[in-house]
């Protein structure tokens, strides 16, 4: 101090030889110099960074899957550590956090009405919340902590679970200009407007962290029904019927089981007496009648048969689930009916496991990752259709036979559904006849999950069945063409997310006809928003 003053106080000794005045030590405050995150207890799928998934979400800063790993997991996977670096190593110093609910990055209306607005999270509390541990203690809307001696503070931070969620935390030594910054899009602004700097602050007063966005993972399982039976009529022919070779006629009978005949229920099918095969011949739109309560009309394409009164019948229609009976048709008679779509080591098409493209995993734009759990069962009980149109019990206990982890069933932090490969739904929209085309129903679940209170979907019913040309002229397994195995499995799993026909896309028209394979924004935010599937 008294160089400094000899200095400063004469000019005349400028020219002075001697030695230099030695540097003053720094007196500067240290500023925070880094904010980073880590998952208190790490998810076997940790932070990382957050991947671009056209068209919403441009692919920002980092990612959480806060949910559980495993069924029944206890531990608490929204528990972030936030750690603050000061740019010298000196302990008790308190670093000042605050954290925010940015905006939503995609620039889509309907997912995001707020606009630039933050404070737009569907989780609660919305910028997620702080906690206080030892030796913090609240200043206005931050939250100081102390240092430790290598001059970092430490301070956990309970992200929410619903997906698409996003974070940041600002931090400085300094408390006024913590308080005075704000949300501005998916930026944080000083209380001058500027923009502060990500992650790494050499020498800003205040430095955020990364956008830390969240993510869900699906667990699903897949069961399907086991080996096909009694999936015919029975009975007896009711009057001596003879049929000449290549004559068309109709065959009178007294079915049996069941008994009596869905009308047109066999066209395309083929009827057996005595060890002979006649096929069931008629073309409804020339006004045909392939088979009546108690009559079908068949066509001899053999020798001379006599059809006896009281010999025993076997009747099928044109169930070919997977298209090898030709014609040969025997109700899939004995063949194990198939787990829905292709499961490969990476799960169904649309539903593919680890992927973030929005083609090979719908949910993606959602901010949802598919797994699969190992419980598959593939012989669950067989029925050929279903007796009820509206009756949610019964769809529920065709999959709930098998189901492995229904106590999860409502669990909020780990999302299940159950996919089943089933048969055909009911007699009226099974396409036996093809006339029921206008009610045929290729997919069913036990309810659409409501976003709250008790109207709670579990389990989606694919009717293997109705997937294929024969069924449906249209049928394309292309999993990007509407009319595909794997848009019905999509579908269906999206009503057990609350989305609704009407929304277009993948979730279809007001009659669930979809119009695209991807879900649109409006089905997009009800994902983000439900609690549990
Ligand atoms: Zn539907």
């Amino acid at each position: 101090v008294l160089i400094d003053e000899i200095y400063i106080g004469s000019d005349s000794v400028c020219h002075v030889v001697g030695p230099a005045p030695p540097t003053p030590t720094p007196t500067a405050t240290p500023n925070v110099v880094s904010v980073t995150f880590s998952q208190v207890t790490a998810s076997t799928e940790p932070i990382s960074p957050n991947p671009v998934v056209a068209p919403y979400n441009p692919g920002i800063g980092q990612r959480i899957f806060p949910d559980d790993d495993t069924p029944g997991d206890t531990v608490d996977r929204r528990l972030v550590r936030v750690t603050a670096t000061l740019s010298q190593p000196i302990a008790n110093v308190p670093v000042y956090f605050r954290n925010f609910d940015l905006d939503d990055p995609t620039t889509d209306s309907v997912i995001d009405p707020n606009g630039a607005a933050g404070n737009d999270n569907n989780g609660m509390p919305r910028p997620g919340q702080l906690l206080f541990a030892n030796g913090c203690g609240a200043n206005g809307p931050s939250v100081f902590c102390p240092t430790n001696a290598s001059g970092v503070a430490t301070i956990d931070f309970v992200v929410t679970r619903q997906p698409g969620d996003n974070f940041a935390i600002a931090a400085s030594v300094d408390p006024i200009a913590v308080n005075r910054v704000t949300v501005n899009g998916i930026e944080l602004a000083d209380g001058n407007g500027q923009n502060l700097p990500t992650e790494t602050c050499p020498t800003q007063p205040i430095c955020r962290s990364q956008m830390l966005t969240v993510w869900r993972r699906l667990h699903i399982e897949v069961d399907s029904m086991g080996q096909s039976t009694e999936n015919r009529a029975i009975g007896t022919i009711r009057d001596t019927t003879r049929i000449r070779a290549g004559e068309t006629v109709d065959v009178p009978l007294n079915p049996t089981t069941p008994s009596a005949l869905e009308p047109n229920r066999f066209e395309g099918g083929r009827l057996v007496v005595n060890f002979r095969s006649y096929r069931v011949t008629c073309v409804i739109a020339n006004g045909d009648t392939c088979n009546t309560a108690d009559s079908v009309r068949v066509t001899n394409t053999a020798g001379v048969a006599t059809l006896f009164a009281g010999y025993p019948f076997e009747l099928y229609d044109d169930d070919d689930f997977n298209d090898n009976d030709v014609t040969f048709l025997d109700g899939d008679t004995g063949e194990d009916i198939s787990a829905p779509d292709e499961i490969t080591p990476n799960g169904m098409s649309l539903l593919t496991v680890g992927s973030d493209v929005e083609t090979s995993n719908v949910f993606a734009p959602a901010y949802v990752r598919p797994l699969y759990l190992d419980e598959t069962r593939d012989n669950c009980l067989f029925q050929q259709n279903l007796a009820s149109d509206d009756d949610r019990a019964e769809r529920r206990a065709i999959f709930r036979q098998c189901w492995d982890f229904g106590d999860r069933n409502t669990d909020e932090e780990f999302w299940y559904v159950v996919v089943f490969g089933a048969y055909q739904f009911t007699q009226a929209s099974d396409l036996d006849p093809t006339t029921e085309y206008e009610s045929g129903v290729v997919g069913i679940v036990d309810a659409t999950t409501g976003v709250t209170g008790d109207l709670e979907g579990s389990g989606a019913l694919i009717f293997m069945e109705l997937h294929r040309t024969r069924e449906i002229p249209a049928y394309n397994p292309d999993p990007m063409n509407v009319t595909s195995l794997s848009n019905t499995v999509a579908h269906e799993v999206g009503h057990l997310f609350s989305c609704q026909h009407g929304e277009y896309g993948l979730m279809g028209d007001p009659d669930g006809n979809p119009t695209s394979s991807l879900f649109t924004p409006a089905s997009i935010s009800r994902i983000r928003v439900l609690i549990h599937p």
